[in-house]
């Protein structure tokens, strides 16, 4: 077996030699960025300057940049911070927003995976005409991390506009993989993450609109503008810097994936033509695939594509490295057996026509063996 081929792009991206670098600088700066010294002062700018490059990769005031500490906390901040009285959210949500607004409306998303506005704007304007200085939010998010299906973001927001409530997106998947801006889509609140752009773990950050603001969730030394309290984590900003400046110039490479991505598919779908593949017909992410092989349990497929040399993700797997069946592919009206048997393709600027031929190889053999592509591919 030759080296182990990385597929899953959309749990974390491999960490870029330029953020190593940066992150590296700047933990040898000891100051701490609230100090007025000159050791201050340089660990400020450090953290100024990332802010900056942060702002420019969705077109954003750096003003409104909050760092947290990742996707999850600068959802977390969004929502809650936001103190809504009633809140809706798509059906197919990450964890981190569902966990942020449990007691939120669920819009419903069709088979193609994307949600259904007019059930939005009746619950807007059923909550509105009860209740007409309640405080509404909606959490869209961009890109869905299983099926990378893009969301109407921008539909939505006007509809929000109209009845005059908050809306957030969750852009943590979107970012780095497909042009975002903030004042296009026309949103009040975007939540990114460092990892997913080739940054370190565990930075992130919640960037406002011109005039929106968010009660802190943690709460200190008056940190990122009283948004987030807690000394800068300096060095991860610094590398979050880094990767989105780099991650803004490769939008085009970025793009050019959906050649690779589109191969596989029809390779696959060349030898078993009744293939699942979800939100294959609906806008998504250039790079994710979202591949049932009905019957054969995700976490078995896991395990036979680890062994081959094969990292790719079951569809729900994101965090925490569980497999349990999907409630985004549930969500899409997926049989039980078609959504426990998905696994998440999701490749990068790393990889090649050469690990996507040998992973169809590798997928479609497996699918034999087992039995599970019927007749034209035993
Ligand atoms: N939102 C989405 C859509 C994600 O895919 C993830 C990834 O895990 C997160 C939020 C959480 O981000 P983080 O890992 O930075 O907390």
């Amino acid at each position: 077996m030759g080296d182990p081929v990385y597929l899953d792009y959309n749990a974390t991206a491999p960490i870029r030699p330029e953020v190593i670098d940066a992150v590296a600088g700047a933990m040898t700066e000891p100051g701490n960025p609230s100090s007025v010294h000159g050791f201050g002062r340089a660990a400020r700018r450090i953290v100024e300057d990332a802010r900056e490059k942060v702002a420019a990769l969705i077109g954003a005031d750096p003003a409104g940049v909050v760092f947290t500490s990742g996707g999850t906390e600068a959802n977390d901040l969004a929502i809650q911070g936001s103190r809504p009285v009633r809140i809706a959210v798509s059906a197919v949500e990450h964890p981190a927003v569902l966990a942020a607004a449990e007691a939120a409306a669920k819009v419903p998303v069709g088979g193609d995976g994307v949600s259904d506005l007019a059930a939005l704007r009746t619950l807007l304007e059923d909550w509105r005409g009860a209740a007409p200085d309640d405080r509404l939010l909606v959490s869209l998010m961009l890109a869905n991390n299983e099926t990378g299906v893009l969301q109407p973001v921008r539909e939505a927001a006007e509809i929000a506009r109209e009845l005059d409530a908050v809306i957030h997106t969750d852009a943590v998947q979107a970012t780095g993989k497909v042009a975002v801006d903030l004042t296009t889509l026309g949103v009040d609140m975007v939540s990114l993450s460092a990892h997913k752009i080739g940054g370190p773990n565990g930075i992130g950050a919640l960037v406002l609109r011109d005039g929106v603001e968010v009660a802190a969730r943690i709460r200190g030394g008056g940190q990122e503008r009283g948004r987030r309290g807690g000394t800068e984590n300096v060095a991860a900003i610094a590398g979050f810097g880094v990767a989105a400046d780099l991650a803004g110039g490769e939008l085009d490479a970025f793009t050019g994936l959906a050649a690779l991505r589109d191969g596989l598919e029809r390779r696959l779908l060349d030898e078993v033509p009744g293939l699942t593949i979800f939100g294959r017909g609906s806008p998504r992410l250039p790079n994710t695939s979202c591949i049932a092989m009905p019957g054969v349990a995700a976490d078995t497929q896991l395990i036979s594509f680890d062994t081959e040399g094969f990292a790719i993700s079951a569809g729900s797997a994101c965090s925490s490295g569980k497999v349990a069946t999907s409630p985004v592919l549930d969500a899409m009206g997926a049989t039980p057996e078609a959504a426990g048997g998905t696994i998440r393709v999701s490749l990068g600027l790393h990889n090649t026509a050469e690990h996507v031929e040998a992973f169809a190889a590798a997928w479609l053999a497996l699918c034999r063996r087992v039995g599970a592509c019927g007749a034209r591919a035993a």
